[in-house]
């Protein structure tokens, strides 16, 4: 295994993100913001973007941190673990710069409207249990007679616990079974958007038109986003009002119940008109079937007493159950090693809720093996290749690697190595580990000795 297939698992955390992104952003938003982002490097704690300029970092940051943090690798601290590099300004960042919103190109072809369903969130992959079989139930007798049933269906509940999930299954459900029935799925970030596009363009009264005539189910993501938005707050209650009067289909998800949200009183009795579902975090046993689930599609095999270890440890949103599988499954690859708890523990040290372990230095590390297994620590910090220096420095890096929170650069550069040096003795250690008694031993006691210092 190299560090090739390492980065093939972060660019693929990459590409998820982006995708998960685009499916709930307008396509101008995308296209801004998101589009001129660039990776130029992986590594196994880092991943570092190229962009145009620093309004893209803030936009990033300050619209999806909590998805950077699911998708990609996190620091101690809970922040992504990512770094910018701004694009050496050729005349046309510069010229981004100046200007970060692009002229809208005609609002007006079809494309606009294409429905934006993530194909991976249907009825079908969605695992029920006691806390949200309610909600799954609802969307799916919305799904099945639109308009028919409660209308609208409001579906509230915390982050990463499937909202936006239920809300694309009822999409994928009608335009499957209905397929006359014009769906339209939508954030409420992207429905702004839309709508200043719109009004810039003034195609206003074009795009009023689509909305209240030419869809028949309209689902909006995140309303809570409305909040403090009074003018488009208006424009939304009048849809709304249009559709429902005509007996379209209309689903909402908040991140709180309808009487909790910052908006008008008629808006938020509209919203109560229907029905009002909770969606709660799955309690210990759906949460290991959706991890199960979840492994299984990445063709990785969780055995259950791992499967419930981790999620006892991570308890309050199925994004991060996902997010641990994403990251054992590159750990596994990476390691060419089979699942078990210390290595769980290991991979997802960041993600369990223990406290970090951020107060460790490489110079502890160095003083703890020294002292273990018998040699100065300049030896360790030397070239010196003899065995008896060899594989307490490959422990060094080993632990340092274990314990301290920073990419393989880093780490490389306070020994003084590459990356890829690091990497091979974390390899190597690992290997000689399962089979050395001795060794295990030497490290149980330099981890000990490293721990009572730190406390
Ligand atoms: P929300 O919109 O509530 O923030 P999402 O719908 O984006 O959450 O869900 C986050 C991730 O967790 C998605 O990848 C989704 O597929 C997954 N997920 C959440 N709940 C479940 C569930 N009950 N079964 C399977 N996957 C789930
Ligand atoms: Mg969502």
């Amino acid at each position: 295994m190299t560090d090739a297939t390492l980065a093939c698992d972060t660019c693929e955390a990459w590409t998820q993100f982006i995708q998960y992104v685009k499916d709930r952003t307008s396509a101008t938003a995308y296209g801004n913001w998101l589009a001129p982002i660039k990776v130029v490097n992986f590594a196994l704690d880092e991943v570092t973007l190229e962009i145009p300029n620093v309004f893209v970092q803030d936009y990033l940051l300050a619209n999806y941190k909590k998805d950077l943090c699911a998708f990609l690798p996190v620091k101690a601290t809970g922040e992504p673990a990512i770094k910018f590099v701004i694009a050496t300004q050729t005349k046309k960042a510069v010229a981004s710069l100046i200007a970060p919103v692009k002229p809208v190109v005609a609002a007006t072809t079809s494309n606009d409207y294409e429905v934006n369903l993530n194909p991976n969130y249907r009825f079908d992959t969605f695992i029920e249990g006691p806390t949200n079989q309610f909600v799954k139930s609802a969307a799916m007798g919305v799904a099945s007679r639109p308009g028919m049933s409660y209308n609208p269906l409001f579906i509230h509940g915390g982050v990463g616990l499937g909202k936006t999930h239920i809300l694309h299954s009822i999409g994928h459900y009608i335009c499957e079974n209905n397929k006359k029935l014009r769906v339209q799925c939508i954030t409420t970030e992207a429905f702004i958007n839309e709508l200043v596009d719109n009004l810039r363009n003034k195609s206003i009264d074009r795009m009023k038109r689509f909305y209240r005539s030419d869809v028949d189910v309209l689902l909006v993501d995140d309303i809570q986003f409305l909040q403090n938005r009074l003018n488009f707050e208006e424009e939304f209650c009048n849809t709304f009002e249009t559709l429902i009067n005509q007996k379209k289909q209309i689903v909402i998800t908040s991140d709180k119940p309808p009487s909790q949200l910052k908006l008008s009183e008629r808006m938020i009795a509209r919203m109560e008109w229907g029905l009002v579902a909770h969606v709660g975090m799955p309690e210990l046993e759906t949460r290991v079937a959706i991890l199960k689930h979840k492994a299984q599609q990445k063709g990785l095999d969780i055995p259950s007493n791992i499967a419930f270890f981790i999620a006892e440890h991570i308890c309050n949103n199925v994004r991060q159950l996902e997010g641990a599988v994403n990251r054992l499954s590159a750990h596994c690859r990476l390691m060419n090693l089979t699942i078990t708890e210390d290595l769980v523990q290991k991979s997802l040290r960041e993600m369990l809720q223990h406290a970090p372990n951020q107060k460790i230095s490489v110079e502890q590390i160095l003083k703890s093996v020294a002292a273990v297994f018998q040699v100065r620590v300049s030896d360790l910090k030397g070239t010196t290749r003899t065995k008896e220096v060899a594989l307490p420095r490959q422990v060094a890096m080993y632990l340092a690697w274990k314990w301290i929170n920073e990419s393989l650069q880093m780490l490389g550069a306070s020994f003084g190595k590459t990356h890829s040096t690091i990497l091979h003795a974390c390899k190597s250690i690992e290997k000689k580990i399962a089979d050395d008694d001795t060794l295990r031993r030497q490290i149980n006691m330099v981890e000990r000795s490293i721990s009572s210092d730190s406390r």
